[in-house]
């Protein structure tokens, strides 16, 4: 990627952040980085609806499209706080057959912030299908992950909301979160499915 890290533009002036904002695109953080071992700091209202804050939600929006993404938590830009975009479109599933969609109960998310969340598995249901992080960048691996959660957070203007999540979104919601604790999939994974990207679509027929 390109112009290096957000952090390294925090103490600079409003001026210096729009010209940066021009050209700047947020690099994403490989695994190996500790910001990605780290438990995120949480946030105060005050901390959200700053113009920091709300200028990294941008950011970090555009980044996860641009990766693209479904998600991605502030320690993977290299910001220790506990905030994530999550956005699945609907676009993205246009090239996922019905069949697909119906195994993976996958269907489209609005763009949403979470802040401080608090994760509680509902039921005793889980399911494994492969996932895959843009911090483990080109491989993927098979994840047991709860099939309904609740989530009590704070939205980007600071307000409460509880999200009750099923399917795809409840795993996408498992994985962000585990991102603000710092867990990555790969310490959930079951080991000997992990795969590059390309060998888990040229060998998918043998994978079930
Ligand atoms: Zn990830």
């Amino acid at each position: 990627m390109t112009a290096g890290h957000f952090r390294s533009t925090l103490q600079r002036s409003q001026l210096e952040f729009a010209l940066d904002y021009l050209v700047m695109k947020l690099e994403i953080v490989q695994t190996g980085d500790p910001v990605l071992r780290k438990q995120g700091r949480w946030l105060t209202r005050a901390d959200i609806t700053s113009p920091r804050i709300q200028e990294l939600i941008e950011l970090m929006r555009e980044a996860m499209r641009e990766a693209p993404g479904v998600g991605l938590a502030a320690p993977q830009i290299g910001e220790s706080i506990q905030l994530a975009v999550i956005e699945d479109r609907a676009d993205y599933l246009a090239d996922l057959s019905a069949e697909q969609l119906a195994k993976t109960q996958r269907s489209p998310v609005p763009f949403h912030v979470i802040v401080n969340p608090k994760l509680t598995v509902v039921g005793s249901s889980s399911v494994e299908f492969y996932e895959g992080c843009l911090s483990v960048e080109g491989f993927m691996a098979a994840v047991d992950r709860a099939l309904d959660v609740r989530v009590e957070c704070l939205n980007e203007k600071g307000e409460e909301v509880t999200i009750n999540a099923h399917g795809w979104y409840a795993r996408i919601l498992q994985h962000e979160i585990d991102h603000l604790n710092g867990t990555l999939y790969i310490d959930r994974m079951k080991t000997r499915t992990f795969t590059t990207a390309e060998n888990m679509f040229r060998f998918l027929s043998e994978r079930k």
